[in-house]
């Protein structure tokens, strides 16, 4: 059997965090990973990371502040959260700043700002956001096996298609761990499912020291002398996971890589004793599905609307990609809905859908129609032409006056990011350039967010509280420390990262308690 001091269950932001500050503290890593490629959903990603009050905002005169943040949290957390919660939360805070500086450090390593609002309007919000991201950086640039092994960006990905010659976002993150776990001696091994937790025997209270896997060769077990971080995205993939914890959405629409994020890491921390919270959440998003009934995460609508089965909008659809993801989820009429756009961008879809898909394929596939008229457009989508038609007037009407009296589109900071309009408001565009176009959506999501719980040292945790020695979680794998709330571009990478270098510091021994220096 293979030994390692840490074991890092899986490839993404999280998992290479620990696995790069686990190796730049001289422990022996060893990061195992499911599929052939790094990097999971976080190599999809837009590379953001919301990590308060960082030198990198400061750097671009950015007036962020841990403090600041603080504020934010608490007013869209609301009063009364657990003290457990509290507790992460105030780690997170603390540690966000010390994280980036520490990352940063390094020659591998860099960031810059990343204007993005935030997603509520509430106490401490920066305007146009306090995200951050890693710098682009150039494919030949990359150890030969990193540049091979980083997932390419989910248009490609999809397609069978490699990874661009320049890396940025999620892509630029992977990479640049990659790097420095390589740099530093930490070993990945690839196509290498874990499918248990491995327990000391002669421990009464059942220390992991391992973890078993499946090879193509065969069953498995690698050693972690010091600890096993599951950082292994959570069970967005799995079916019959999803349905008993009353997930909404499919695991045909989510963005996880395919096959990949069906939570045997979170299985078998239950199986040894660890407790679980905040099953039913995930990052929620719109998803444009596509021909083969996949999802694509879609965000940033310039002009159209979005209406249920009824023919009737249901929320503000510049809304924050989770919080419209959530309004759908309300109720059963809103899956599928429809988002009817005009010909304004030459038949193409007026939002960021990644990816969007060829406009013909779906043309022909049903997946969008298209007609002259209004009415046409509902029968070909089986819509009530009455109230589409209906819909539509009321929506040109906001659309001269600038004021969406239903649900208040372009009011926020947020729904004016990405708008486009000439109008009074610019998230309002009337619908008047046929042909008009309907898109079918479905409800994605860019991973479940509940999961095994920790405590702010990234320990798990049983039913009664105490941890699982031996046993850590970060990223989707734990129950996210915001629970249902999604406070900002780059909280799923930041906490995830957050959470797995306190992880490996405790398990490094250097038990800082949100305090990394
Ligand atoms: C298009 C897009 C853009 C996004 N943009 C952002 C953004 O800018 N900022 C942000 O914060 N979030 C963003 N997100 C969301 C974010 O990418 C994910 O929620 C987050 O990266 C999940 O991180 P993770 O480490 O938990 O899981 P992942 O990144 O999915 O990594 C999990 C890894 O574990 C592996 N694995 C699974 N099971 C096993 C097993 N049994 N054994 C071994 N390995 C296993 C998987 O193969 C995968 O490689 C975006 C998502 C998408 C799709």
């Amino acid at each position: 059997m293979s030994e390692y001091d840490v074991v890092v269950v899986g490839s993404g932001g999280g998992a290479l965090t620990g696995a790069a500050l686990a190796a730049k503290a001289g422990l022996s890593v060893c990061v195992v990973e499911k599929t052939d490629k790094l990097g999971g959903t976080s190599a999809y990603s837009g590379g953001a990371c919301w990590l308060p009050g960082s030198e990198v905002q400061q750097r671009a005169g950015i007036a962020d502040s841990t403090e600041g943040a603080r504020d934010y949290l608490a007013a869209i957390l609301g009063p009364g959260l657990p003290s457990a919660q509290q507790a992460k939360v105030e780690a997170f805070l603390q540690t966000a700043p010390a994280l980036v500086a520490r990352l940063e450090d390094d020659p591998d390593m860099e960031f810059e700002w990343l204007p993005f609002s935030e997603y509520y309007d509430a106490p401490g919000r920066v305007p146009f956001g306090r995200s951050i991201q890693p710098t682009n950086l150039k494919r030949a640039d990359l150890p030969p096996e990193v540049a091979e092994l980083v997932r390419p960006p989910v248009e490609r990905d999809r397609a069978g298609e490699r990874g661009r010659n320049t890396l940025s976002g999620g892509q630029s993150l992977i990479a640049r761990l990659a790097a420095v776990v390589v740099r530093e001696g930490g070993t990945f091994r690839t196509n290498l499912p874990v499918t248990g937790l491995v327990t000391d025997p002669d421990d009464p209270g059942g220390r992991v020291v391992g973890v078993a896997a499946m090879s193509p060769e065969g069953p498995v077990r690698l050693g972690a002398r010091l600890g096993v971080l599951l950082a292994s995205g959570g069970f967005e993939g799995n079916d019959e996971m999803r349905r008993e914890h009353g997930v909404p959405g499919d695991p045909a629409w989510t963005m996880a890589p395919r096959g990949t994020n069906t939570g045997e890491p979170i299985t078998a921390a239950i199986a040894i004793g660890a407790a679980t919270d905040f099953t039913a959440q995930g990052w929620f998003c719109p998803g444009l599905e596509q021909p083969d009934g996949g999802g694509s995460f879609t965000l940033g609508f310039r002009s159209g609307l979005m209406v249920d089965r009824t023919g009737r909008r249901y929320a503000n659809e510049c809304l924050p990609y989770d919080r419209f993801g959530r309004e759908m989820a309300e109720a059963p009429d809103r899956i599928p809905s429809w988002f009817v756009f005009d010909s304004r961008e030459d038949g193409r879809l007026p939002a960021i859908a990644m990816p969007e898909g060829d406009p013909a394929a779906h043309l022909e596939a049903g997946t969008w129609v298209t007609a002259t008229t209004l009415p046409e457009l509902a029968e070909a989508a089986g819509l009530p032409a009455g109230a589409l038609v209906e819909t539509v007037e009321r929506f040109n009407g906001y659309a001269a006056t600038g004021v969406d009296d239903e649900f208040h589109r372009g009011e926020d900071e947020y729904d004016l990011f990405f708008a486009a309009g000439h109008g009074p408001n610019k998230a309002l565009s009337s619908l008047d350039a046929p042909p008009y176009f309907a898109a079918r959506f479905v409800l994605s999501d860019l991973g479940t967010k509940g999961g095994l719980v920790t405590d702010a040292a990234g320990r798990v945790l049983r039913e009664d509280g105490t941890p699982i020695s031996g046993l850590y979680a970060a990223g989707n794998t734990a129950a996210s420390v915001f629970g249902p709330v999604y406070p900002g571009p780059g909280a799923p990478l930041g906490s995830a990262m957050v959470f797995a270098a306190l992880a490996v510091d405790d398990l490094a021994g250097q038990n800082t308690s949100g305090q990394i220096i």
